[in-house]
């Protein structure tokens, strides 16, 4: 069995061949960079300088001190520890990203990638390939980008996909040209070559490789050399070229041993082996078998261990050497399922098998082949796991993106409708507030038109009792008592009379003052003293009568009273009261004592001088001549009609005409009342009152 050069460990032999990241500058850097080369061939040496010089890197820029651990990192992995060599990785990312430094961050990533192929965690390693690819994009760094572009194409190329594997190492190659230092270019031809073997495409993968010798020579380095010669070996293998193969492999061999490079000595060597195993040639090869085992003891390296057994197995089985063919071959299986790695121990049991058969241990063939069988079966098994799991994780991340787009989609449409609905409320608000405010407005109008209307109401009352009154005296005016009379006309026939209890009639009476010699107040005192009379008279003119009766001005310094009830002996009585009254007075105006006398014509209301009543209008005006007459005979006294005699031999408009005459033909019954110290007594021999018939006076020759 070989080790597959341009087969699974691709990514490993990468990182074996990187090229160097940074050209030397200082001297801490160029003990680096030859750190680095030692630790392609002889980590464990590389290990310990390298431990060394972090210590002295502390004042270092960040980039050295970078490369430091990436170095470290890729040291712990050729030794195969494989924790320690993660650990650094991360180290240098993490370093990296708190620089914001993104050649560091990619130089961790690469780091880590091949970390990752080493523990055939594939998938992941591909990913921190493309990771590292993409971020060393961003920088200028040209040899750390032709190193992750390399990665990047070997990923490509493990996966299957070899359009996009050439066009990473062509555009690697590309790139590695634009840099003066060789060491790049002959890393990506190198992977290049490898590619076109992997792609059968020998002719071109030997045209590389002639560039490739070409390059690697004119770099005088051994290590460079040997990497070369290894990869001429699997292309001449695969080409069909076993000679140019085995040249080339023995010539790799000697630059190894020059070197001191255990494992690639081991690598060589178990390519030896393989090499005679295919020529049939058991005994060398079964030699080389055993050299490569040691070899790779000394160089610490498991798998090649189990590659040297199964080939030094195989050159046993093709000798004939059953017994020892089938312990070698099993102690290098049981490093295989050890590690668990099923492609490898597929094709392990398959050449068992096969070598078995052609040694004639046909039983133990076909249990090889049965074992190898379980083994694809489980791969099957498993690929096709992996495949519906794969199928179902992207049916499942439709699914979801569908229910995502479903949920955004009906979160819209609630979204909408809740717009709606808050802009619905929204009006529903403003109506409301607009309805109660008009409520408000249309409240306060009609409080304030109602207030208004009252206002109104006591103004139209006020009016209508001003318009009633006398504004001077506060009585009832002459108009009001118009009113009044035209509202309560006397019943058109005489009514049987309504009586006291001492037999007297129950009358109504009608009574009208002339102040006596007003002008004179006026015209001594002035207006204003005269008014102040007239107040004075319409006071005592409500306190001598009642509150039911209806004291009126009646214009100027005239006065009209209607009694409504009043005995009819009693009607004299209230005339002496008004004179007294009034005459009792004394207004003081200005320092000056005014006294006025007031005359008065009176009589009962209605009247009947026959059956029908008079008029109100002809009624009040009987009493004004009844007043003249008071004037007549002397003032300061009251005369009274108190009846009518013998009417059918008179008329209404005779009397009226001349009282004084009437009353002296004895058709009007007079009485006269005098006020007090009335200047002009009645005649001798009247009534000790100071009331005189005035019948009885006419009578006395008046
Ligand atoms: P007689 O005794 O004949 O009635 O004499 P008299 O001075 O009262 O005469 P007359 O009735 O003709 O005069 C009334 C006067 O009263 C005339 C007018 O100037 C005055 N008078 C009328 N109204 C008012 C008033 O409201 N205030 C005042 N101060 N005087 C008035
Ligand atoms: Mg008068
Ligand atoms: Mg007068």
């Amino acid at each position: 069995m070989a080790i597959p050069v341009p087969g699974a460990r691709r990514l490993l032999i990468a990182a074996l061949l990187a090229p160097l990241l940074a050209c030397a500058q200082t001297p801490l850097d160029q003990r680096i960079a030859e750190v680095r080369e030692q630790s392609r061939f002889v980590p464990d040496k590389a290990l310990a300088q390298l431990l060394k010089l972090q210590t002295e890197a502390d004042g270092a820029p960040p980039a050295t001190r970078a490369e430091i651990m990436s170095q470290i990192s890729l040291a712990h992995m050729r030794l195969g520890e494989n924790e320690a060599a993660l650990a650094q990785a991360d180290a240098v990312i993490a370093y990296g990203k708190a620089q914001h430094n993104d050649a560091i961050v990619a130089n961790g990533l690469l780091s880590k990638a091949y970390v990752k192929f080493a523990q055939a965690d594939v998938r992941q390693a591909h990913q921190l390939a493309f990771e590292a690819e993409a971020t060393a994009a961003r920088t200028d760094d040209l040899p750390l980008r032709v190193q992750a572009t390399i990665t990047a194409g070997q990923a490509y190329a493990e996966r299957g996909d070899f359009p996009s594997a050439l066009v990473k190492l062509q555009t690697a190659v590309d790139l590695a040209r634009l840099i003066t230092n060789q060491l790049p270019l002959a890393t990506a031809l190198n992977a290049l070559t490898q590619l076109y073997n992997q792609m059968r495409e020998y002719d071109k993968g030997f045209a590389v490789l002639d560039e490739q010798l070409r390059v690697t020579r004119a770099l005088h380095s051994a290590g460079r050399m040997a990497v070369a010669k290894d990869t001429e070996y699997g292309l001449a293998i695969e080409a069909h070229q076993p000679e140019r193969a085995l040249h080339a492999l023995q010539e790799a061999l000697v630059l190894e041993r020059q070197l001191g490079a255990h494992r690639m000595i081991a690598n060589s060597l178990v390519n030896l082996s393989d090499n005679y195993l295919k020529q049939h040639d058991y005994a060398r090869a079964l030699r080389y078998g055993n050299e490569s085992l040691q070899a790779a003891r000394e160089a610490g390296s498991a798998p090649i261990e189990a590659t040297a057994r199964v080939n030094i197995g195989e050159a046993y089985l093709g000798m004939g050497r059953i017994a020892d063919g089938k312990k070698s071959f099993e102690a290098g299986l049981a490093f295989y399922e050890k590690a668990n790695s099923k492609p490898d121990l597929q094709s392990v049991l398959t050449e068992y098998g096969q070598a078995l058969e052609k040694a004639g241990d046909l039983r133990g063939a076909v249990e090889a082949y049965h074992r190898e069988r379980a083994i694809s079966n489980e791969l099957f098994e498993k690929q096709r796991q992996q495949a519906v799991l794969e199928l179902q994780e992207k049916y499942e991340a439709d699914k979801r993106q569908r229910q995502i787009e479903l949920l955004s989609r009906e979160n819209q449409v609630k979204g909408a409708e809740l717009d709606n609905r808050r802009l619905q409320q929204r009006v529903w608000w403003l109506l409301a507030l607009v309805f109660a405010l008009a409520a408000a407005v249309v409240g306060l109008l009609y409080r304030k038109v109602r207030h208004a209307n009252a206002q109104l109401e006591v103004k139209n009352l006020e009016l209508k009792a001003q318009s009633a009154l006398d504004p001077l005296t506060s009585l009832y005016n002459r108009r009001h008592f118009q009113d009044y009379m035209r509202g309560h006309a006397p019943a058109e026939r005489r009514e049987p009379p309504v009586r006291t209890s001492g037999g007297d009639d129950i009358v109504g009476a009608l009574f009208l003052l002339d102040v006596d010699h007003f002008k004179h107040v006026n015209d001594t005192y002035g207006h204003a003293a005269g008014d102040t009379v007239l107040k004075m008279i319409a006071e005592h003119l409500r306190i001598a009568l009642r509150e039911t009766d209806m004291i009126v001005r009646w214009g100027g310094e005239e006065f009209l009273a209607f009694l409504p009830a009043i005995p009819r002996h009693g009607v004299d009585e209230v005339a002496r009261r008004v004179l007294e009254s009034i005459s009792s007075q004394t207004v003081v105006y200005q320092n000056h004592r005014i006294q006025v006398n007031v005359s008065v014509g009176f009589a009962p209301f209605p009247l009947f001088p026959d059956e029908r009543p008079l008029s109100w209008e002809r009624a009040v005006n009987l009493v004004d001549m009844a007043l003249y007459l008071a004037k007549a005979h002397g003032r300061n006294r009251a005369y009274g009609v108190r009846g009518f005699a013998n009417f059918a031999d008179t008329s209404m408009e005779a009397i009226e005409q001349d009282l004084e005459r009437a009353w002296r033909a004895g058709f009007v019954d007079l009485s006269v009342v005098l006020g007090p110290a009335a200047d002009s007594p009645p005649p001798a021999g009247s009534e000790p009152s100071n009331v005189v018939p005035l019948k009885q006076a006419a009578k006395n020759g008046h």
